[in-house]
This record gives structure tokens, sequence and C-alpha cells, in this order.
């Protein structure tokens, strides 16, 4: 059992087995929805995550939410409406984020031109089936 929550501990998650995936994103809404440079998120097949307390939902377009803790801000994951079956959690309230390295980067083309992070890795888009 994979197990993570938020800064505050209001929301806590638990994922039956490994992450399918794990990518860096680097489009601007994850950028601002996460306040980093870079987003990291672990891909699940939504029926083997559960959380505990209170996931806040923001509609960040028409194709897709994201949850956090309205409590202490935490991102928690990311959901794109067409795929439901899955779901993309980030990878830094993990409590053990070291065991999931990254696999691929989504959306290159927005990267920070200054960040280098896992250069080797290919790009691949999160959300096609295979993702
Ligand atoms: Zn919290
Ligand atoms: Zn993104």
């Amino acid at each position: 059992m994979i197990t993570g929550g938020c800064l505050s501990g209001s929301v806590r998650v638990e994922a039956a087995g490994e992450p399918r995936r794990v990518t860096h994103c680097h489009c601007g809404m994850c950028r601002r929805a996460i306040g980093t440079t870079v987003a990291t998120f672990a891909t699940f097949e939504s029926d083997k995550v559960t959380w505990h307390g209170e996931l806040t939902r923001y509609a960040s377009s028409d194709r897709a939410w994201r949850g956090f803790c309205a409590t202490c801000g935490s991102s928690l994951c990311f959901s794109f409406n067409p795929r439901p079956e899955r779901i993309y959690i980030t990878l830094g309230v993990f409590d053990d984020p070291d065991a999931f390295p990254a696999g691929f980067h989504d959306c290159l083309e927005s990267k920070i031109g200054w960040l280098q992070v896992d250069e080797h890795l290919p790009e691949a888009s999160a959300f096609k089936p295979t993702g």
C-alpha cells in the first residue's frame, strides 16, 4: 500500500499497487496549480485509490479537475474528465516519493528553460490509453 497526505494531515491517501507511470508535467496549468517549476504525478487506476478526509475539487478547465486540501492548500491530484478511470497524484505528497522515480516528461514544449530535471527521459502524454 502506498500512502501519502497533505501538509496538515487533514487529507490522506492510500493507493493499492504500483503507479502505472510517473510523469513530470511541464504545462503552465500544472505549474500554477502546484506552484512549482514542474509537476510530477504518479498515475493510478482510480478504483485503487482511497481518500481519507475531505478532498476539495477545483474545476481547472471544462476537461479536468484538481484535488487539494482546503485546510492547508496542498495540491493532491489531477483528474482528466475523459479518463475518470485514472487519477494522477502529486508525487510530492507521498510518504516515500523516493521510491517512485519519474519515467516520462509531458508538455516539454512548456518547460522552463533553465530547469534541468531527468533530461534523459522520453516525452509521452500521460493521457494516452497506455498512460
Ligand atoms: Zn491539509
Ligand atoms: Zn500539466
